[in-house]
């Protein structure tokens, strides 16, 4: 059953211990640093129940109603209703929150579209996983994931040095009713938001670390369990004019730490199985799917800032200048590009098996990797468009606040074009996006939420069809054989005698 945004706030009150700093969180529904974040997601919640977002934010089945990122796709027009759900629910947060509940809701609802995976190794847990993900879309459960070992326990081959024994986590006791788990885990955004917390390894472990090769689910109370927050930006806003992006949308990062948490069976879905702890992700299409929103997500941020970069050149009276309107054009291309390879990877998309489709894969690692290599330069771009304008701007909204400077403000921040106000709002929000501590955070962000770029790299590679790319190449070089050298006279009659090449065969 579909929640409502009251629902899910009253579910965050749950006991759930989140350290900020030596500081207890009791309440992210009512905490200054946490529940401004905590309504822009009930916003989502109840955007479901509005006229014009219902039918693409939800689905019926079998009379009942689901959010639309737990919807299997079988068809075109299911990935497409997945994308436009995905695109609504970025722009609803401005491409702020990128683990939104349909980020890891694409991981339940792709595991479960091959269950058969999760019996392929050493266990047996495809029920598991096709229980946990009846039970995610009939209680419309909102995940989040921290699925990132520790730099200390990954894979020789690929991270080049000798894993550690680091308090990484892992499985330290297993007896009939589940498995006891204790260590720390990376970087679980929107965990202090969400009512389970799915933790595995996309990275890939090192060898004589199986007991960390675990794939589970627990809930942010679970006894033992506590969330580690970086710095909150939401708390630190000056006023929601001054920051309104740092006040409304700070998902936060936290740290999890399990100190003997107990996890059932049935919440269990790898374990002791490096390999296919980390290949769960690939054999299905969970990562597929959870990271087109990725995608999507980022083309609303784009959005943002291009329409943000318009409006200053627009403000500062540049807007006409060559140079400028190139550097537009040039952000616009950067824009076009991205919604494409979106919508490539369903025009290409894929058909498994089983009567499942799937968002073409390797173009959607391709549109990550355009994504995470270029959002520096996009920033740096709006930046230097930007010029001084975002730093001119008096402290704080406090200067309209008092009559006297408000009247100077007012009088000498105008331009011919736009009121000192209206100035004074475009520049605050952009350099909430290009300046802040939240700006970095979104920084680091989009380099990093899958992985450091050698690790998109080679994602891409894996599902790159070099097969197909092989036999191109291999069919261009069966067509040319050794013989004779031309004869590269240049006079009339040489050009005369030489004969054409003979028609190319039709494939
Ligand atoms: C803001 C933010 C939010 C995040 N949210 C989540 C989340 O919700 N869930 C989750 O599970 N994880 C999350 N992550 C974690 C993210 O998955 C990791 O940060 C990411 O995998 C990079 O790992 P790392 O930080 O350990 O960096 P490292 O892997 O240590 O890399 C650091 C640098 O070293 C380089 N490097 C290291 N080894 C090699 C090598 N062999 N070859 C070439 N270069 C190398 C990398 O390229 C990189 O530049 C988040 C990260 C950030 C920054």
């Amino acid at each position: 059953m579909l929640k409502r945004g009251d629902d899910y706030l009253e579910g965050l009150r749950d006991g759930r211990i989140i350290y900020v700093g030596g500081e207890r969180v009791d309440d992210v529904t009512t905490h200054p640093g946490f529940r401004n974040a905590a309504r822009s997601y009930a916003r989502i919640y109840d955007a479901r129940f509005e006229e014009a977002y219902r039918d693409i934010l939800s689905y019926e089945e079998g009379g009942e109603r689901y959010a639309t990122y737990f919807l299997q796709p079988r068809s075109r027009a299911d990935l497409e209703k997945r994308t436009k759900s995905s695109e609504v629910i970025a722009e609803l947060t401005y491409g702020m929150m990128g683990r939104s509940p349909d980020f890891v809701g694409g991981y339940i609802a792709g595991a479960a579209m091959q269950p058969e995976v999760f019996n392929s190794g050493k266990h047996k847990f495809a029920a598991h996983v096709t229980n946990f993900y009846n039970y995610c879309r009939r209680s419309d459960v909102f995940l989040s994931h921290a699925v990132t070992p520790p730099q200390g326990t990954r894979d020789k081959k690929m991270y080049q040095r000798d894993a550690a024994r680091v308090p990484a986590l892992g499985v330290v006791a297993e007896d009939d009713a589940g498995v006891t788990i204790s260590g720390t885990k990376m970087l679980a955004t929107s965990a202090a938001f969400s009512d389970e917390i799915w933790i595995g390894n996309i990275l890939p472990l090192a060898e004589g670390h199986e007991n960390e090769s675990v794939t589970c689910v627990i809930p942010p109370n679970a006894p033992g369990l506590s969330l580690w927050s970086r710095k909150t930006y939401e708390r630190y806003a000056v006023s929601e004019f001054d920051n309104y992006l740092s006040y409304h949308f700070d998902e936060s990062d936290c740290i999890v730490v399990c100190d003997n948490v107990k996890v059932p069976w049935e919440r269990v879905f790898t374990h002791n199985d490096i390999e296919l702890s980390r290949q769960i992700y690939f054999r299905t299409p969970a990562h597929t799917l959870s990271n087109h929103q990725a995608g999507v997500r980022f083309a609303a941020k784009m959005k943002l800032l291009l329409g943000l970069a318009r409006l200053i050149t627009k403000s500062s009276g540049i807007a006409s200048v060559p140079a400028v309107a190139d550097d537009l054009g040039h952000l616009a291309a950067l824009y076009g590009m991205m919604k494409g390879m979106i919508h490539g990877q369903i025009q290409d998309h894929e058909t498994l098996p089983n009567g499942f489709v799937n968002y073409n894969r390797h173009y959607m690692y391709s549109a990550i990797y355009f994504a995470t290599q270029n959002y520096d330069l996009i920033c740096a771009k709006v930046r230097e468009l930007s010029g001084g304008s975002v730093l001119q701007m008096p402290a704080d909204i406090s200067v309209l606040h008092n009559a006297e400077t408000r009247e100077l403000f007012e009088e000498l921040w105008q331009t011919p074009t736009h009121s000192a106000i209206e100035r004074f709002k475009l520049f605050k929000l952009a350099w909430d996006l290009l300046g802040t501590d939240f700006a970095g955070r979104h920084l680091q962000y989009e380099r990093f939420y899958m992985g450091p770029a050698f690790v998109v790299r080679g994602h891409n590679s894996r599902e790159c069809p070099w097969v197909e790319i092989d036999e191109y190449v291999t069919e261009l070089l069966d067509r040319i054989e050794p013989g004779d050298l031309l004869d590269r006279g240049v006079g009339p009659k040489k050009a005369a005698e030489a004969q054409p090449a003979a028609p190319l065969p039709i494939k």
